[in-house]
């Protein structure tokens, strides 16, 4: 019998009815982009629940981060990690910023707060570290830092979503944090993605910046780019809110069975809940340091059985055909052995138990 294929992750989507309740009513409004009411309501919704009043939302999470960056009063060099998405360091070159890579921490992969402040000179101008699988950097000792050196401090917040640290959203650390709304993230709009802020009048700059610049219909004031999201994606955006907290208690069921086989297992380490926070169990990362098969192995035994894990993030950014002669990899190496070993396995609300057995027995067999 031919095994189902497994990726990685998988969208939740509402139901039918649900979704098409809404979008229905566009066939009598008309409004189906440029500020309409489900725009409105998708920001209330998600202040509400990510526990920030200044927010909005964007048509993805890049361009949002790209909006972020504009909003510095100059240019120049920008800390950040090389193990992450692509997005973050195309963000910081695109806006003709300099990235300038830190070492991450082995424990939870996000930047090591130890060694940022060696690389901050008279050119930095901000600090730009990432939250890795939904673990969340050190965020007070980043704040302090930030302070003492008056330089921005923004968050590519896309893996945290719904992330709490001492009971407060973690949207509300920093000054800026961009969140994306993607399918493949826990909550998504297809599409999507949001900036959250702390300094209200930021506001009329970044919804501004996602409409070209647009003041009223004969005023431009700013070379804008359009972020805009369209009504039919906060329509869906909307409707997964309602079933967020549903989703990331399933993902948690699944997880806690990958703990359960897993655990216990020499040369596998996984990655464990940090202090003082509320989990979303966005992915299921799983190192390989001294384990009898290589972390490619694994990924081929399992491939082989229709299972697609993820070598994620793979390679470090410094070391795509773009900028790695720019950059010497070498220069992190906490983060280029994480990079080598670490698979991110099939994670989902939806994902049986019993396929996660089957995967674990793979790996361990
Ligand atoms: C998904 C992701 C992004 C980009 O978000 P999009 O909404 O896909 O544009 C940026 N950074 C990280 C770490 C991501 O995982």
């Amino acid at each position: 019998m031919k095994n189902n294929i497994i990726n990685v992750s998988k969208p939740s989507l509402p139901r039918k009815k649900e979704y098409f309740n809404i979008i229905k009513t566009f066939w009598k409004t008309k409004q189906i982009s440029n500020y309409g009411q489900y725009h409105q309501k998708l920001e209330l919704d998600l202040k509400r629940y990510l526990k920030q009043d200044e927010l909005s939302i964007f048509t993805n999470g890049h361009i949002a981060l790209e909006s972020a960056l504009e909003t510095l009063s100059k240019k120049g060099e920008i800390i950040t990690t090389p193990f992450t998405f692509a997005s973050t360091t195309h963000a910081i070159m695109r806006t003709e910023n300099k990235p300038v890579f830190c070492d991450i921490e082995k424990d939870n992969y996000t930047i090591d707060v130890r060694k940022v402040e060696k690389l901050i000179n008279d050119k930095t101008v901000a600090i730009l570290p990432v939250h890795v699988y939904g673990n969340i950097c050190e965020v007070d000792k980043l704040e302090e830092i930030a302070k003492k050196h008056n330089l921005t401090l923004i968050y590519d917040a896309a893996h945290v979503f719904g992330v709490e640290y001492k009971s407060r959203g973690i949207a509300s650390f920093g000054d800026i944090c961009m969140f994306s709304f993607h399918a493949t993230k826990v909550f998504h709009t297809a599409e999507g993605g949001a900036l959250t802020y702390n300094n209200p009048q930021l506001k009329t700059v970044i919804d501004r910046m996602k409409n070209f610049g647009i003041v009223d219909a004969e005023n431009v004031d700013y070379i804008g780019s359009n972020a805009k999201m369209d009504e039919f994606r906060a329509a869906l955006g909307i409707i997964n809110l309602r079933g967020i907290d549903k989703e990331i208690s399933k993902r948690k069921s699944v997880v806690e069975r990958y703990f359960k086989l897993l655990g216990n297992v020499k040369g596998i380490k996984l990655n464990s809940v940090q202090e003082g926070v509320k989990p979303n169990y966005a992915y299921m990362p799983v190192l390989f340091d001294g384990f009898k098969k290589s972390r490619d192995q694994v990924l081929e035994e399992l491939k082989a059985q229709n299972i697609f894990a993820r070598k994620y993030f793979y390679p470090l950014t410094t070391d795509f055909d773009c900028y790695k002669e720019m950059y010497d990899s070498n220069q992190t190496p906490i983060a280029k052995h994480i990079a080598a070993n670490i698979l991110t396995l099939p994670l989902y609300g939806d994902l049986p138990i019993k396929e996660v057995d089957r995967i674990c027995n793979i790996i361990l067999s």
